[in-house]
């Protein structure tokens, strides 16, 4: 995708907002206790290079990734660190990700046999393939569900040491960050009658996405897979505190192109969904659906040099329109996420506007928006 640096709108990443909430969580953890920063979906859209980077400059020791892609995206921009593959592989990757010292993870035996088939084919890699087995306690999303299938691929694994290495073993919980942790517990017990009796402990075990980690540390054991708090943002919306103050690294910054007056009666954008009751100013601002600023966003504000404007008719796949409180110079700066002059606008309002959580917002922003970097 072409990426829009003649256009003067941009998310602003500061790398030192990155790197106070990871340091922060560090500080945090027990003694022996290893941070893997989450960079998937190009670092919750922040940028996967760039985060890793400041995950690894406060102390993070090995990332986590959704697909194997970003993995080797990791890889090609020279990180040596431990990097886990968290969904689902192709057995016919196995190769590949040996070669280049990607863990996967596992979430059925018939998956291992398989890739050992690839494996077995496959020019002799220096390490065996790194293995994580997934765990469903109660996510229901994947991985193993009972103590005889999780015996039957830890056998299996037993038998192929010389391309299969254990490395890990996890789960994930889904309502970690929840003031009701009814349901968490559960998902605690089932992990312990999982794991209680695990003929050795890998490497690695985990359980800890950053909710985990900040309102559950007790569960940690010794690695945490964290990833939205790192980006300054609380995992649970509003409903709990967090025990440091994050510092949202993401800002969304514009500036106004065009601005005109109409007259009571005008009407502005797709569908003519608005009509100024009198005369008003109008700010044309340069950014749309196609960067993931949602076309729901009609009637939320935008700051214009700090004062709260409200987007007035539809938002365009390009441009959206505001209301002004009175002219302003072409060039005057839009905030659409941040702060200016002491007001702010959070992913958390965005999303909160649009029905959704801030995760969404986050990585729904597109390739079209540059990524500049402060600090
Ligand atoms: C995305 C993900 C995480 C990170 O979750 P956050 O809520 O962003 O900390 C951790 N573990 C797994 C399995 C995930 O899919």
């Amino acid at each position: 995708m072409v990426v829009g640096v003649h256009r003067p709108t941009q998310l602003v990443i500061d790398r030192a907002a990155l790197r106070h909430n990871i340091h922060a969580e560090v500080e945090r953890l027990d003694e022996g206790c290893e941070l893997f920063m989450v960079v998937k979906a190009n670092g919750y859209g922040h940028g996967a290079i760039q985060v890793a980077q400041a995950a690894k400059d406060a102390g993070a020791t090995g990332f986590c990734v959704a697909i194997l892609d970003e993995a080797l995206e990791l890889r090609a921009a020279g990180f040596n660190e431990p990097i886990l593959v968290l969904g689902v592989t192709s057995p016919a990757d196995a190769p590949l990700m040996a070669a280049e010292r990607i863990s996967t993870t596992v979430a059925a035996t018939d998956w291992l046999s398989d890739a050992q088939a690839y494996l077995a084919l496959a020019e002799p890699t220096a390490e065996p393939l790194h293995v994580h087995l997934g765990l469903d306690t109660g996510m229901g999303r994947i991985g193993f569900r009972t103590v005889d299938e999780l015996a039957t691929a830890i056998d299996f694994l037993g038998q192929h040491k010389s391309t299969l290495d254990f490395e890990g073993i996890f789960t994930h919980f889904s309502t970690a960050d929840s003031p009701d942790d009814h349901y968490f517990k559960q998902q605690v017990a089932k992990w312990h009658t999982l794991t209680d009796n695990l003929p050795h402990r890998p490497r690695y075990v985990h359980v800890s996405n950053s909710a985990t980690s900040l309102w559950h540390a007790a569960c940690n054991d010794n690695m945490v897979r964290f990833g939205v708090s790192g980006y300054g943002l609380n995992p649970s919306g509003t409903a709990i505190e967090v025990p440091y103050a994050l510092q949202p690294a993401l800002s969304l910054t514009s500036e106004l192109v065009f601005t005109k007056k109409i007259a009571a009666g005008d009407s502005v954008g797709y569908g003519a969904t608005y009509t100024a009751d009198q005369a008003e100013w109008v700010g044309t601002v340069p950014i749309g659906y196609a960067d993931g600023y949602e076309r729901r966003l009609q009637g939320f504000h935008v700051l214009v040099d700090g004062q709260a404007c409200e987007i007035i008719g539809r938002v365009c796949m390009d441009q959206l329109m505001v209301r002004l409180p009175h002219d302003y110079s072409r060039g005057t700066t839009v905030t659409l996420v941040g702060q200016d002059h002491g007001a702010e606008i959070t992913l958390q309002d965005v999303a909160d506007y649009c029905g959704t959580i801030h995760y969404e917002i986050a990585c729904g922003f597109t390739g079209r928006l540059p990524r500049r970097y402060l600090n």
